[in-house]
């Protein structure tokens, strides 16, 4: 390194010296998440109808559709979403496709654990996380609503993916066993 080049690093170094540093202590610091941002997903089970758009678009295979037991009136097919989040990209496609907007992008990102079988949420995991932080805040997460974006076409589908429906009601609980067969 020539003296010049020398002169003009060190001039560097002193100009950022009292500068605020731009990395935070994370875990312990976080920096501000951006609204848009897509982070864990939450669903409004009591308003999901059951449709199978959201498992036939998601390119991750990370949905399956799972029986409910709970026999409501909007969901005549009696099942709803269960997300891998070990597959998951957060790519959006299934809340924006969703017709009656009931699957939610939380600001949640850090789920990282050493536990794989923890991040496979059934149903009813997935509204535990919606009482948590969606409900009665919807507009905060719901991008379509929010930034007047058009609604997908509801159509999208694969033709040759079929759902993967369990044939017995599991439990509202994460670590169900019957979960845990899936
Ligand atoms: S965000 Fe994307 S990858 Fe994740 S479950 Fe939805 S469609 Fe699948
Ligand atoms: S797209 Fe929405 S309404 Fe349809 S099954 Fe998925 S979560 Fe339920």
């Amino acid at each position: 390194m020539s003296i010049k080049e020398t002169i003009k690093a060190v001039g560097y170094g002193l100009a950022n010296v009292a500068k605020k540093p731009v990395t935070v202590r994370y875990p312990e610091e976080k920096m501000p998440i951006q609204k848009r941002s897509r982070g864990m997903l939450s669903l409004d089970l009591d308003n999901c109808i059951g449709c199978e758009l959201c498992f036939k678009i998601c390119p991750a295979d990370a949905i399956r559709m799972q029986k409910l037991g709970l026999h409501l009136k909007v969901n005549a097919r009696d099942e709803a979403p269960a997300i891998d989040f070990n597959k998951c990209i957060f790519c959006g496609l299934c809340s924006e496709i969703c017709p009656p907007i009931v699957l939610h992008h939380t600001h949640e990102y850090d789920i990282s654990t050493a536990d794989r079988e923890s991040l496979m949420y059934t149903p009813f995991d997935l509204k535990k996380v919606y009482l948590d932080t969606v409900k009665g805040n919807e507009e905060e997460y719901d991008i379509h609503r929010r930034e007047g974006l058009t609604r997908p076409p509801q159509t999208a589908k694969s033709p040759d993916k079929q759902p993967m429906t369990n044939t017995q009601p599991s439990a509202p609980t994460k670590n169900n066993d019957q979960q845990k067969k899936d």
